[in-house]
């Protein structure tokens, strides 16, 4: 069967051996381990992930597809087949006591920062996780401190995570051809936090804050939040653009404000 591609389900299926091949290399999977993957589509990275040896459980959303998978991998011993939406899907409840999965997907654009963000809710049963994205998304999260694409995705990337930029994958990789270029990222969620926030939620608030007004200084754009002798005393220069600062010096600022106001 020849399954017609779905726009709604952000289907393009990876078709370039090379890149499958990049992608498999890269993944150094070891044939004990036990892996999830996202959105399997016609399981163009499962087969070769299967013979690398692991255990596998796939969670495809689309019900047709979940049928040609079954159908190609006929009861195969390794492989777990989910018919679910992995932006609700119970990714911790597939891991045996204290073991850690690994992930990987060739994501739906539309929903790759939801299921990101849901995923590192999960991250004490995760190893790491290795992810097609649209390019620019990629760069962001691997953005540094004062970089044109650094912003709150960066630094909330960088928290739970340590990112890493693999490689790009052009569009003609995919059926059918996407209008955007492609590229792999790695996500391995840090064992213990680079920084410590007291409270995370107000920490994403205050970032929210300080980028809706990229331009101004941090002075200006955190005015409601902390005032300038505030921010000196933390040793942060009240004129400095919020895109420069880093995650500790974020995490600074929310700390003192809570401290403030208790
Ligand atoms: N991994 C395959 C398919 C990529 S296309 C390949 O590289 O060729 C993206 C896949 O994600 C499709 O199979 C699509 O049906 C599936 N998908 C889309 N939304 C999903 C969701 N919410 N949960 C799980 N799978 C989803």
């Amino acid at each position: 069967m020849i399954h017609k591609a779905r726009k709604r389900f952000g289907q393009n299926f990876l078709h370039d051996q090379a890149i499958i091949y990049n992608i498999l290399g890269s993944l150094q999977a070891q044939a004990n381990e036990h892996w999830i993957e996202i959105g399997p589509g016609q399981g163009a990275l499962t087969k070769p992930l299967l013979d690398m040896g692991i255990r596998l459980d796939v969670v495809e959303l689309d019900r047709d597809l979940v049928v040609w998978l079954q159908k190609n991998f006929l009861n195969h011993p390794r492989l777990t087949i989910h018919s679910a939406d992995a932006l609700s899907f119970d990714f911790a409840g597939l891991a045996d006591a204290g073991e850690k999965m690994r992930v990987i997907g060739n994501l739906p654009y539309n929903i790759s920062t939801p299921l990101l963000f849901h995923l590192l809710e999960n991250t004490a049963v995760i190893e790491d996780m290795t992810f097609m994205l649209q390019k620019e998304v990629v760069e962001r999260m691997c953005a540094p401190p004062g970089s044109k694409t650094y912003g709150r995705l960066s630094i909330m990337m960088q928290y739970h995570c340590a990112t890493e930029f693999l490689f790009e994958v052009p569009p003609e990789s995919f059926d059918p051809i996407p209008k955007v270029t492609s590229a792999i990222i790695k996500l391995t969620p840090h064992h213990k936090k680079p920084v410590e926030v007291n409270n995370f939620t107000q920490m994403g608030r205050i970032i929210t804050q300080a980028f809706s007004q990229r331009r101004k200084t941090l002075r200006n754009a955190l005015k409601k939040i902390i005032d300038e002798s505030s921010l000196a005393n933390l040793g942060i220069d009240p004129v400095r653009r919020p895109e420069t600062l880093t995650l500790a010096e974020f995490a600074a600022i929310s700390n003192a404000v809570q401290s403030i106001d208790n």
